[in-house]
């Protein structure tokens, strides 16, 4: 992608004079279906879905581009009780998507009673009332019918002001709804991104999830959360070659070792993995060089939290 094509003004010509723009925070507890609405708004690989929780540490854009509005999407970290430094950046992170948001979209499990996880996101959501709130009752499709008034009411009471839908973000049912119902409370605007362009930034952030999504497939169980991923660089080497450098960095020198493999073939698998993923995704050629590095104890350390992009905005 070149930089004409990064900063070429959209043609706004046709867009409806009423048309609507800004940014959408996502929030709700792990487990939800956050990044399944997300992927199927989105496409694959913009958030990651994991039966891991808390995969998703850092804001990550999504673009929609609508004929009558353009939504941005902010995938945030599930808001719960911090025990690491790493905790307590990704619930500062939460809480800023939500001040920034022009739209909440508050995704909950409604086959289940809230939980107190649920209860603490409602007050965050109520602290702020001026922003408008959509609430999804997701998973729907699990929702026993005895169940349904009890449950839809002891969630749509948690956020009073909230418009709600009943969705199933696997089966689809009810996610133009719930779309046209997020896109209805955006103030009007103009876009401010071409349509079916992703920033810079967003590939980034999508190339270093592929690669740390193939590191955690890779390695279950032998270094869970340890993994962080930073792409150090991204450069367009021809119209059809990107070339990609991502550091891996894990917190015990027996993890590099682990993550390295006899004669780099785990990580020749990690990349080998990865690298179609993002070639997918940048629809070129890449060329994908892993690094590992040890970084002790990064998830309890402020400087090395920063230096790996989980520093509060300033
Ligand atoms: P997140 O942590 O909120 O991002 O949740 P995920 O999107 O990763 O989803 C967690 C799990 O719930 C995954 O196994 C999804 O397939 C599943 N899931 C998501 N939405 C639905 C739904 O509407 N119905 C059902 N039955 N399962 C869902
Ligand atoms: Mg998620």
């Amino acid at each position: 992608m070149s930089d004409s094509d990064l900063y070429e003004l959209p043609d706004d010509a046709d867009l409806p004079p009423d048309h609507r723009s800004g940014f959408v925070a996502v929030l709700g507890r792990p487990n939800v279906g956050k990044s399944t609405l997300m992927n199927a708004y989105l496409g694959e690989k913009v958030a990651i879905v994991s039966p891991l929780p808390q995969t998703t540490r850092q804001r990550q854009l999504g673009i929609l581009t609508r004929d009558d509005a353009q939504l941005v999407f902010v995938d945030t970290p599930g808001i719960h009780k911090p025990r690491t430094r790493l905790g307590e950046f990704m619930v500062e992170t939460a809480s800023e998507a939500l001040s920034d948001a022009d739209v909440i979209l508050f995704v909950v499990d409604v086959s289940e009673l809230p939980t107190a996880a649920d209860r603490a996101i409602g007050e965050q959501v109520n602290a702020v009332p001026d922003i408008p709130v959509v609430l999804a009752l997701n998973k729907a499709d699990q929702l026993a019918p005895k169940h349904v008034q009890r449950n839809v009411d002891a969630f749509t009471q948690l956020v009073p002001r909230a418009e709600w839908m009943l969705t199933s973000a696997t089966r689809g049912d009810n996610l133009d709804k719930l779309l046209a119902m997020v896109a209805e409370a955006l103030p009007e605007g103009p876009r401010y991104y071409p349509p079916d362009q992703l920033t810079d930034q967003q590939l980034r952030d999508a190339a270093a999830e592929i690669v740390r999504e193939k590191v955690l497939l890779n390695l279950h169980e032998e270094v869970p959360h340890a993994v962080a991923v930073q792409v150090e660089e991204f450069k367009e080497r021809t119209a059809n070659l990107t070339y990609v450098s991502a550091t891996v960095y894990v917190e015990k020198d027996s993890q590099k070792g682990i993550l390295i493999g006899q004669r780099g073939e785990m990580l020749k698998r990690i990349g080998a993995a990865a690298r179609p993923d993002i070639e997918e995704m940048l629809g070129t050629k890449v060329y994908l060089e892993l690094w590992v590095k040890v970084l002790k104890n990064w998830r309890k350390d402020d400087s090395a939290l920063r230096r790996l992009g989980y520093s509060r905005k300033e």
